[in-house]
């Protein structure tokens, strides 16, 4: 079947898609509902979660898509193309293989990165209870990123402001303060939240119970904004161990470390990749992100401002909002078939030498 077709127009049809061609290759399916949001149609919402393999395997792998909600047009696009093309047909004994379909389903819904509470999923596993970790200088630009109108002379200024912070301490810094992650602004952007969200909650269980035999466990995060067009950026994620780990098992490819200042992301705390590490002390755990390239980073950040704009203090329904709308859909996916060819291929190479890799 052409890669292409894979790829889905929304979320339902996404969600019809995947589980239809799950169910035709034998995977059990589990969904879980978000209670806490709905669809814009006010239909329901899911978090589906695919298995194939034996379940007491020690070995797993699981693969996750639209954690950041609308970066599941890629993701999604990715497991159903794997599935169809029977890639999990000839998979390691010992290894069971998840693939966890829109895990912010709300925001994949509503071509939204962040979920149905405004926060960025993946500053959502951090340890709450303790101190709110450092915002990385999110505080100073707050004013700049969230302008009060999006248009006319308070979004020049904003936009100002934020050139003169990236003169004033470099472009690395400005990234960093904007997307390291924050837990003091709620109506800002990349906000952690102040507790675990529902779908963090529902992917720790779902973890837990899918390792609950692992000796060893590989996780792949699908990822779109960062990094030059189509190309997908093998980013170690977690702490030091899991970074460690996942750099030697995949020694011979590029991967990089936003921690070492070699990734097109910057440093970024409470991402899921610390939650799964934690939750299984006794379980050598890998965890990727894969990030593709879109549009210049610049005009991400700037769709993910009016994202938080529009939702904060503009109108969905006006010309500028569904402006807005289409623009976030489009900083965040590539409607075009190289594209999806670029991103399935890439994620193909990884997931097989993944599965190669495992079974040596
Ligand atoms: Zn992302």
């Amino acid at each position: 079947m052409e890669i292409e077709s894979y790829f889905s127009a929304n979320y339902p049809e996404a969600r019809a898609r995947f589980l239809r061609l799950c169910e035709a290759r034998n995977f059990a399916v589990r969904s879980y509902r978000n209670d806490r949001a709905q669809a814009p149609d006010g239909s329901a919402l899911y978090m589906d979660v695919a298995t194939t393999g034996p379940s007491d395997a020690s070995r797993l792998l699981v693969l996750f898509s639209g954690t950041h909600g609308v970066e599941g047009y890629c993701g999604s696009g990715i497991q159903a193309a794997l599935v169809g093309e029977s890639c999990f047909d000839d998979t390691p004994t010992d290894l069971q293989v998840a693939l966890v379909h829109a895990v912010n389903p709300y925001g994949f819904a509503h071509n939204r990165r962040v979920n149905e509470d405004n926060i960025d999923l993946n500053r959502n596993f951090i340890e709450f209870g303790g101190e709110v970790p450092s915002d990385n200088g999110y505080g100073d630009i707050h004013a700049y990123l969230v302008p009060d109108q999006w248009e006319g002379e308070p979004r020049t200024q904003a936009d100002m402001g934020l050139a003169q912070y990236a003169k004033d301490n470099g472009a690395a810094a400005l990234q960093h303060a904007a997307s390291g992650g924050q837990y003091t602004h709620s109506d800002g952007v990349f906000y952690g939240g102040t507790a675990p969200s529902w779908s963090t909650e529902t992917v720790l269980t779902v973890v837990g119970d899918l390792a609950a035999s692992a000796k060893e466990a590989f996780f792949i995060d699908f990822h779109t904004g960062l990094g030059p067009y189509g190309h997908g950026e093998m980013i170690a994620a977690g702490y030091k161990p899991q970074v460690g780990r996942t750099f030697e098992f995949y020694e011979g490819y590029e991967v990089t470390d936003p921690d070492a200042g070699t990734s097109s992301s910057a440093p970024v705390q409470g991402t899921m990749a610390h939650g799964v590490e934690r939750i299984l002390p006794d379980v050598a755990t890998h965890f990727l992100a894969l990030e593709y390239g879109t549009l210049p980073m610049k005009e991400v950040l700037t769709a993910v401002r009016a994202d938080n704009w529009v939702y904060l203090s503009g109108a969905l329904d006006s010309e500028l909002g569904e402006q807005i709308k289409r623009e976030v859909r489009d900083a965040f996916y590539c409607d075009e078939a190289k594209w999806k060819a670029m991103v399935y291929e890439r994620a193909l190479d990884v997931v097989s030498s993944t599965m190669r890799k495992i079974d040596l």
